[in-house]
């Protein structure tokens, strides 16, 4: 978990723990880097709590195979896939359908800070739980 590598310029990641999940940022581009452990343990509590159950880790909602991309995951090196984080934003990040790892690019992040968040905000369906740690990972 150490030796990860960002898959975008193959610099290391420092780890920081924002409100109990472990966020990983490229030293060098700034990529954000969300392991799949704590994305599915984010995802786990929401459901536990609205359904009464806890969900194993499963695939994303798949989408187009056009999603596809050529950047592959840092951690089991299968093919990323592109979505938008927020309907028609044209801001995006990254999943792996495998580890279900995901990725902002420094860019996007940029993007998404500048971003009016309006009540009527569509966050990617099955991220509204990571959205309270994004927004702290803006801040700092
Ligand atoms: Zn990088
Ligand atoms: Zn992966």
């Amino acid at each position: 978990m150490q030796n990860l590598k960002c898959q975008k310029c193959g610099t290391h990641f420092i780890t920081e723990n924002i409100s109990g999940v472990a966020v990983k940022t490229c030293v060098k581009c700034k990529l954000v880097f969300i392991d799949g452990v704590e994305v599915t343990r984010l995802r786990e509590g929401h459901n536990a709590y609205s359904a009464g159950q806890t969900i194993s880790r499963h695939a994303y909602e798949t989408t187009s195979a056009t999603h596809m991309i050529s950047e592959k995951c840092p951690r089991c090196e299968v093919k990323l896939r592109d979505e938008e984080y927020i309907k028609n934003s044209n801001i995006h990040f990254k999943l792996c359908d495998k580890c279900l790892s995901i990725m902002f690019d420094a860019g996007e992040l940029d993007k998404l800070k500048h971003y009016q968040i309006s009540p009527a905000t569509k966050i990617y369906d099955e991220f509204e739980e990571l959205f309270p740690v994004m927004k702290k990972v803006l801040a700092g």
